[in-house]
């Protein structure tokens, strides 16, 4: 064999595995067919932080009563457009450059060209050179995800785009419709109206941001919606979008599909959900067929499936597997596969995976929300119990101005045991990992209540929240 173990793409997922093995001391090669880094690093969180903090920068300047409340005062701010698209594209350029970097040094082998499964632990390589075979004991395949475009929907990358465009800034349209309100969606309604853009988010389910826990959701409309003058179109579908100038939606109720109102806007963000990266990767040749519209069918161990067993020594990791979308959740499963290929079997712990979206102020959970906790309840027969802190209330919050916020603890009744944790206000998506954390070791209210936290500081939401939980009593 050429290799104990090679990966098909280096995103964050190929590239967390392939440190994490050379690390084992398996050698080890990474095919990639674009970019080093893959969606994160070129198209994803990296870029899209880096708007954010420029854009949030802009937001907080420009709210002059919060600044003079701290006692400041400034002249005319400006910005410039340009300048904040180089930013970003800086980061992406000064990180694509690390990570390729880092895996040279460590000796992982970096080949260039679109990988293919050829069999049992064969994969071939479209090199510019042409095509190479390489044998390895052991295959990942972590080839990601691409943005969804629903029929009917015609991407031009100028008018309509996706945030494969989005993340360049290109331009800034005066009026933007945004076509979903997932966390993607709502991170660029937070980018475009900081920088003086006009959003029109229009979401095909009966209620905006559909993930989110109902409570945090309704106070995101209230703080990151309402006063932005976001205009909300729920429940309609957008069946047509034609692009121009200007961009044409025909929008339909979601569900008589009839066309009720056209509208007219400079520009239009299409952020619709992803779908995986499952062509053309050869998948035919071990007979494995993919499930729910592209996803490689794998098992807790993330071995590839083929009807229902697994095919020896390959393996799937990151979005391709569909499991909890996000890079964290790649690199997480890299690291188990590696594991795993090493004699020291592991499986991911999605349950206590956080997510979080960057808005200002931002919002994050881990586990699950009030619905699907009850209705978990229900069918284990336990009862829930929630309780509720606000950053109003919250020290250091109080003395940041930023008390716009709200923690959320679903815990069992019975036992204590934290069924999910949701947390909209300022450093959300850090003040979750305590969460996250607990969540993993399956702690319950009743073993964080006398963990210390400092003062003052946003994490005593938390200790505040497991003493009304415990002892029914307010920490502040
Ligand atoms: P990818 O990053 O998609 O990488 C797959 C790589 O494989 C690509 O480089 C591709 O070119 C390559 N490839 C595919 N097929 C082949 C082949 N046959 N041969 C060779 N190479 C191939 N997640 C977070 O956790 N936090 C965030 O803040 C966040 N923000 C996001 C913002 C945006 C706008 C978007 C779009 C996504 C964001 N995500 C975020 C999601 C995150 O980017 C993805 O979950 C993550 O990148 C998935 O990693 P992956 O390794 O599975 O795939």
């Amino acid at each position: 064999m050429d290799y104990d173990l090679v990966i098909i793409g280096a995103g964050v997922g190929g590239h967390g595995a392939a440190i994490h093995a050379v690390g084992c001391g398996l050698k080890t090669a990474i095919i990639e067919a674009a970019d080093m880094g893959g969606t994160c690093v070129n198209r994803g969180c990296i870029p899209s932080k880096a708007l954010l903090a420029a854009s949030g920068r802009v937001r907080e300047l420009h709210n002059t009563h919060h600044l003079k409340n701290l006692g400041i005062q400034l002249g005319q701010v400006s910005f410039d457009r340009e300048q904040i698209a180089n930013h970003a594209d800086n980061i992406v350029t000064k990180l694509r450059g690390d990570l390729t970097n880092s895996l040279k040094r460590l000796g992982v082998d970096v080949i260039q060209g679109w990988g293919k499964i050829a069999g049992a632990n064969k994969v071939t390589v479209e090199t510019t050179n042409g095509e190479k075979t390489i044998t390895a004991k052991d295959i990942i395949l972590a080839p990601g995800s691409v943005p969804f475009v629903p029929p009917g929907i015609t991407i031009d990358h100028q008018t309509v785009f996706t945030s494969d465009d989005a993340v360049k800034l290109a331009s800034l349209p005066q009026w933007i419709a945004i076509i979903g309100s997932g966390y993607i969606g709502l991170e660029f309604s937070d980018i475009y109206t900081a920088l003086g853009c006009e959003v029109t988010m229009i979401e095909a389910l009966d209620q905006l941001m559909p993930t989110f826990d109902p409570d945090i959701a309704k106070l995101a409309q209230r703080v990151l919606i309402n006063p932005r003058d976001i205009e909300t179109k729920v429940g309609k579908l957008a069946l047509k979008v034609t692009p121009g100038s200007p961009v044409i939606i025909e929008l339909a109720d979601t569900k008589t599909k009839e066309v009720e109102e056209v509208l007219e806007v400079d520009a239009c963000l299409v952020a619709t959900g992803r779908i995986p990266v499952s062509k053309n990767l050869g998948l035919e040749s071990v007979n494995v067929e993919p499930i729910r519209g592209g996803f490689i069918p794998t098992n807790d161990h993330l071995e590839v499936l083929s009807g229902g067993e697994p095919v020896p020594h390959l393996w799937a990791i990151g979005d391709v597997t569909g499991k909890m979308m996000l890079a964290h959740t790649a690199s997480a499963q890299g690291v188990a596969v590696v594991e795993t290929i090493c004699g020291r079997p592991r499986a991911v712990d999605y349950r206590s995976i956080p997510a979080a979206a960057f808005t200002h102020p931002e919002i994050s959970y881990v586990g699950l929300n009030e619905p699907a906790a009850k209705e978990l309840g229900q069918t284990e027969g336990f009862e829930i119990a929630t309780v509720k802190t606000y950053f109003k209330g919250n020290s250091k919050a109080i003395a940041e101005g930023e008390t716009e916020g709200m923690a959320k603890v679903i815990y069992r009744k019975d036992t204590g045991e934290i069924l999910g944790v949701h947390i909209f206000g300022l450093h959300a998506s850090d003040l979750i990992q305590e969460a996250a954390n607990a969540m993993y070791h399956r702690q319950s209210v009743h073993d964080l209540v006398f963990s210390v936290h400092t003062h003052p500081t946003l994490s005593e939401v938390l200790d505040e929240a497991y003493k009304r939980a415990v002892f029914s009593v307010g920490g502040h």
